[in-house]
């Protein structure tokens, strides 16, 4: 192959790879002799603002609503109160019950005095078998010092029952500051103590870096999220003053690297559902990471297939979460995991303007996805609840 050749190859692929959209461009194809009918034309009417318009589907196709999951679930992403009263404990498991949601893992990350008060809410509750606590790390001020205050803060509280750390929310990289004023990066060396600390206690570690990639884009009329970045400002991350997306994720990437013998769970897949090839890469990269599918069912549930292979590929890898507790929510994961539908609606229109298609996994991927997972990473899980 000539070199032009092969560069026009490796475009092509390039084009193919990036989901170029094949809309036809201008009034007529090339070859054509006539201008395509009506490619001149504009619409008579006003059109409909993206608020307004919501057009009705008109296909009819087998409809399998999963109202509860096959297998029991673990999720490891979950943002409940510490302490939980008895009342609300007492709420959440009515709500779980009926999905076969077996256990929560709190990841509203209590510490200290907190997490006694909630470890002890726990440990005297009825349903002391259906949630797990995380403690977290506190980022501020880190500078001479720090590391040893925030490893023996962790040596408690493993000591108090903590069974992992988390969420570590996405301050970390975007703007938590150094004692020093200048941005704490999520790879600075002064951090390492605390992240061997975590392995050697086996403490997971749940981490949620960054956000969508189209926040740290413009905001034009192409970008995917156009409506979520104008319904919340605060999600619109412009760099400079913010890092950008890929200096974000290649931080996180080192700093995972550094640590092959800690666990990380990237939340919400790492924010790359929206190509899963790059995820696959990292987990070939690194065996110490794991993902979480909270919050990004919209892009799993856009490629059915390729999804489907990627958590075929990665059974071992891909953990159950959620974020936002809405129990309503949930059978839309059941649904897309475990059929194979076509064409249904997501329950959130500012994440995506598109429907949903069953991935239909197979049962042992399921299995491995909604509990086994789960269970190897945290031993300290009742494991009571699930199949043996
Ligand atoms: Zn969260």
């Amino acid at each position: 192959m000539t070199s032009r050749a092969f560069v026009l190859v490796a475009l092509l692929a390039l084009a193919a790879g990036a989901g170029i959209a094949q809309v036809p461009q201008g009034q007529q194809s090339e070859g054509a002799i006539q201008n395509r009918p009506g490619a001149t034309r504009t619409p008579t009417l006003p059109p409909p603002s993206i608020i307004d318009y919501k057009p009705r589907s008109t296909l009819v196709v087998p409809q399998h609503p999963v109202p509860r999951a096959k297998y029991p679930v673990i999720d490891i992403h979950s943002h409940q109160p510490a302490p939980i009263s008895p009342e609300q404990f007492d709420r959440i498991v009515t709500s779980m019950d009926p999905l076969n949601l077996q256990v929560l893992v709190n990841v509203s990350g209590a510490s200290g005095d907190r997490l006694q008060q909630a470890m002890q809410a726990l440990r005297n509750s009825k349903h002391r078998d259906r949630m797990v606590q995380f403690t977290n790390i506190n980022f501020n001020n880190v500078g001479p010092g720090w590391a040893e205050r925030a490893v023996a803060q962790l040596e408690a509280d493993a000591k108090a029952g903590a069974l992992g750390i988390g969420e570590i929310n996405k301050g970390f990289g975007l703007s938590i500051r150094k004692a020093d004023g200048t941005r704490l990066k999520l790879d600075d060396p002064d951090l390492d103590p605390v992240w061997q600390a975590a392995a050697r206690l086996n403490l997971p570690v749940l981490i949620h870096t960054g956000d969508p990639e189209e926040f740290f884009e413009p905001i034009d009329y192409t970008n995917e999220r156009w409506l979520e970045l104008a319904l919340y400002p605060d999600r619109r991350f412009p760099s400079p003053p913010y890092p950008e997306f890929d200096e974000l994720m290649a931080e996180r990437d080192r700093l995972f690297k550094r640590h092959p013998k800690t666990i990380f769970i990237a939340a919400h897949m790492g924010w790359h559902a929206n190509n899963l090839a790059r995820l696959g890469r990292m987990f070939d990269e690194m065996p110490n990471v794991y993902g979480e599918v909270g919050a990004v069912l919209y892009d799993l549930g856009r490629q059915p297939r390729t999804a489907h292979d990627f958590f075929v590929k990665y059974q071992d890898r891909i953990l159950f979460g959620k974020d936002s507790y809405q129990p309503d929510e949930f059978p839309y994961f059941w649904r897309v995991f475990e059929t194979a539908d076509e064409y249904f609606d997501y329950y959130r229109d500012y994440h995506a303007f598109w429907k949903l298609y069953g991935m239909a996994l197979p049962d042992q991927v399921l299995r491995k996805v909604y509990y086994e997972n789960a269970l190897k990473l945290v031993p300290g899980i009742a494991r009571a609840g699930f199949p043996r």
